[in-house]
């Protein structure tokens, strides 16, 4: 048979080793598995989330509202836009999808960091566009600018930030790049960590409503994966004017986000104490990581993110070997070799998970 043939060209997605299997070939109990490989969030979700699902179970067989407006309306107050600024996709994966398909064919261009959140590429390359990146380790929006001039791009990708390596730009030196970009390119500002950056660097969060008020061309997304914890009901968003907004909606499947999601999603948005107390935590116990880090010789990025990405170059050790031995005793992390790193991604844990990621990072550094 004959497919597409942008298909060539697509590696799929690496999602990690499924807990099923660990537990069936290493004798991992399952309530022993530590999950530090997805950036999820190690506290679980909101207690409101899980009242408000039990609640709405009753609810399950009739089809979602479309319309998402009690969502919609929700996210407009508490940015202070209006609903329809909002687009909700399943995940905001989802919507990195659908702008994409918004601007591009096989004749396009996508400018991205080099290492940066792979599915700006499958996602691109299923249009058949031309991937360009930039060649620094980190974003460098001097980089971009300089190969905007060169080639031209149809979507240009920031994030911020920036998954898998942690660092972030400063929302200034976005805002001012931004203003040098022809408004025919779409540029998408990747948002998944926010919640983090903002806590952590002020100078680091996007001001999402003056953007909407400035730029016909850019849109943020936002994700009730990570600090949310809400990463099995795929669900996320974006940010934008409302025509832009208008324009992804004419690709967007009818209910493409369920209704248990959509519930969710309210009412997590609803609890900011839990996400204050989920990043606090966050950053106390990166301190650790970096402590760790320093002790033994390995680098690191400073993460603005919910992982930290730590280096195993300096005493020529293995990553993969490293990520191997781990998952045999149930801690999963995620190896970077498919970036052409040698580097592990760790997720930030709970107290307890970390100390034994240290202790067995400890016995296999040695
Ligand atoms: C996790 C992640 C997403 C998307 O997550 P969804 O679960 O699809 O909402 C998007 N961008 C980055 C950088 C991520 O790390």
């Amino acid at each position: 048979m004959i497919f597409n043939a942008f298909l060539e060209n697509i590696a799929p997605y690496n999602a990690g080793r499924p807990v099923d299997e660990v537990v069936r070939d290493f004798g991992v109990l399952p309530e022993d598995i530590i999950r530090l490989a997805s950036n999820e969030n190690p506290y679980g979700c909101s207690q409101k989330v899980i009242e408000s699902i039990k609640k709405y179970a009753k609810n399950i067989s009739l089809y979602p509202d479309d319309s998402m407006g009690k969502l919609k309306e929700l996210l407009a107050k508490t940015y202070g836009l209006s609903a329809q600024n909002f687009i909700i996709g399943a995940g905001s994966d989802q919507i990195i999808e659908f702008c994409l398909r918004i601007k591009c064919n096989a004749s396009s261009r996508v400018l991205m960091a080099k290492t940066t959140f792979a599915m700006y590429e499958i996602y691109a390359k299923q249009t058949g566009a031309k991937i360009i990146k930039t060649s620094g380790k980190l974003h460098d929006l001097k980089e971009f600018e300089e190969s905007y001039k060169e080639h031209g791009a149809d979507v240009i990708f920031l994030c911020l930030p920036n998954n898998p390596l942690g660092e972030c730009l400063d929302f200034v030196e976005v805002y001012e790049f931004l203003t040098s970009i022809d408004h025919k390119t779409l540029v998408v500002l990747d948002g998944a960590y926010q919640e983090y950056a903002a806590f952590k660097d002020k100078n680091k969060s996007i001001d999402c409503k003056k953007l909407v008020l400035d730029f016909s061309n850019v849109i943020v997304l936002k994700t009730f994966s990570k600090a949310y914890g809400l990463g099995g009901l795929r669900i996320g968003y974006g940010i934008a004017q409302d025509d832009l907004i208008a324009k992804l909606h004419k690709i967007r499947p009818p209910f493409n986000v369920g209704s248990l999601s959509l519930e969710a999603a309210y009412w997590a948005l609803k609890d900011e104490e839990f996400i204050q107390k989920s990043v606090e935590d966050n950053f106390t116990f990166m301190r650790d990581y970096e402590d760790f880090a320093h002790s033994h010789q390995m680098d690191f990025i400073p993460s603005y993110a919910n992982f930290i990405t730590l280096f195993c170059d300096n005493k020529t050790l293995n990553s993969t070997e490293i990520c191997e031995k781990l998952l045999q005793k149930g801690v999963l992390v995620r190896d970077l070799v498919s970036y052409g790193l040698n580097a592990l991604r760790i997720t930030i844990g709970t107290k307890e998970q970390n100390l034994k990621v240290f202790s067995l990072l400890q016995a296999n550094l040695s």
